[in-house]
């Protein structure tokens, strides 16, 4: 069991007031709170060991490059990869997608296929599309029903010797459809095809284990598992990675330069060109620790709870429909609906008024939107510091908005 109220009170944004009201954050898919720990660790870092990492000999530059070392580290462990130079830091799940798509266009020729789902995030399609105009190799996607559920069966017939990588969300941020991975990835390594998992959404609510799941890229942001903006992890299996040819020149990446030819670093350094986001990458790693302290088991078992109340309380409000899965074991703690034919927009601006944080709009995933022919939804997204109590707010909220807008 969470206190939960303890939990709040880590949080020192929770306490606030909006338009004068309490403030409640159901925008978490699109980031996270952030708790003091983390808040702090950021300015210890600035005020007692800020150098720059892997070059000086002097105290504080090892000391900085410890401490991003051992973060590497807690990361690794985390997600159970077998080497921490698999582990790369980036400055999110973009970044992550980036330097794996761009690294595939020496790979790919034409005929190739590359694959994505009707599910995704545009950061998960459109480096795909980049890659695909540079290389010839064409786009196919994964089909979806009605539920927000992608169809299998769809997948197995796409699916060919062509197929040189798929890059699939584990969890998606607009419906909160939990996609079956695990399967995709077995499947995929029939064909020799690899597989890209987009665990932006994942990561808030389970702790990935990328050995188990047999994934080739695992990518995620910080900035939603309560860690800094600018933060991010991309997981690649060494075999991957070596043969992928570095994302950026510059410093940091190269073993030997000169103007003849210049060979680069091993990993995880390869890949990491120029003086990262130090604090971040650190800080990255306290607010894992924090997470786990937590600890994920509970947060997912209570965040399901807010999952089913919302959904029960939500449902009451005439006309509301909701987007995604029927079935609540298929899904994470989000929430996507429309009330009639109300523009999701006019209910997001009241609520706010309200002091309550809803995401309204297309989530960054219009092909989605298009599928169900909306211009958008209204999305609630909880977490482990939300709270029943402010579920009833939100449903109090959308029923006045409702009667102000028929
Ligand atoms: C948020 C999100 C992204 C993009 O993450 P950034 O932090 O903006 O790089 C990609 N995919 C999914 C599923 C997301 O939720």
């Amino acid at each position: 069991m969470l206190d939960i109220q303890s939990i709040r009170a880590d949080f020192p944004i929770l306490s606030q007031k909006v338009n004068g009201k309490p403030l409640v954050y159901f925008d978490n898919a699109a980031t996270s709170q952030k708790p003091k720990v983390v808040i702090d660790a950021i300015t210890s870092y600035y005020e007692e060991i800020n150098a720059n990492i892997h070059r000086g000999v002097h105290k504080l530059s090892q000391l900085a490059t410890d401490a991003y070392e051992i973060s590497r580290v807690k990361i690794q462990n985390h997600i159970n990869a077998k080497h921490s130079f698999e582990v790369l830091f980036t400055s999110g799940t973009t970044h992550g997608i980036n330097l794996v798509s761009n690294g595939f266009a020496s790979l790919l020729k034409v005929g190739d296929e590359v694959m994505v789902s009707a599910l995704e995030h545009h950061s998960n399609i459109v480096p795909w599309q980049m890659l695909c105009e540079r290389t010839g190799a064409k786009l196919t996607v994964i089909p979806m029903d009605e539920n927000g559920e992608l169809i299998f069966a769809e997948f197995e017939k796409l699916l060919s010797e062509k197929t040189k990588i798929i890059a699939v969300n584990h969890i998606s941020n607009a419906l909160g459809t939990i996609n079956p991975i695990k399967k995709i990835i077995e499947k995929a390594h029939q064909f020799g095809t690899a597989v890209l998992i987009d665990g932006a959404q994942s990561t808030p609510h389970i702790k990935p284990d990328v050995q188990e799941l047999d994934c080739d890229f695992y990518v995620f942001s910080g900035h939603k598992i309560c860690g800094p903006t600018g933060t991010g992890i991309l997981y690649g299996k060494e075999e991957w990675l070596n043969k992928l040819p570095p994302y950026q020149g510059g410093g940091e990446m190269i073993k030997e330069v000169t103007f003849e030819k210049t060979t680069y670093a091993e990993l995880p350094h390869k890949f990491e060109a120029g003086t990262p986001n130090i604090a971040g990458g650190i800080v990255l790693g306290t607010a894992i620790d924090y997470l786990n302290e937590v600890g994920f088991e509970a947060i997912a078992k209570y965040e399901h709870e807010l999952l089913e109340y919302g959904t029960e309380r939500l449902l009451e409000i005439e006309g509301l429909k909701i987007y995604g899965p029927k079935s609540l074991e298929n899904k994470t703690s989000v929430i996507s609906f429309n009330v009639g034919t109300i523009h999701p927009y006019d209910i997001g601006t009241i609520v706010d008024k309200m002091g309550i944080a809803v995401r309204t709009g297309h989530h960054c995933a219009q092909p989605i939107m298009n599928f169900f022919q909306i211009p958008g939804t209204i999305r609630a997204s909880f977490s482990f510091y939300n709270t029943k109590e402010e579920i009833d707010a939100l449903v109090g909220a959308v029923k006045k908005a409702v009667v102000m807008l028929s």
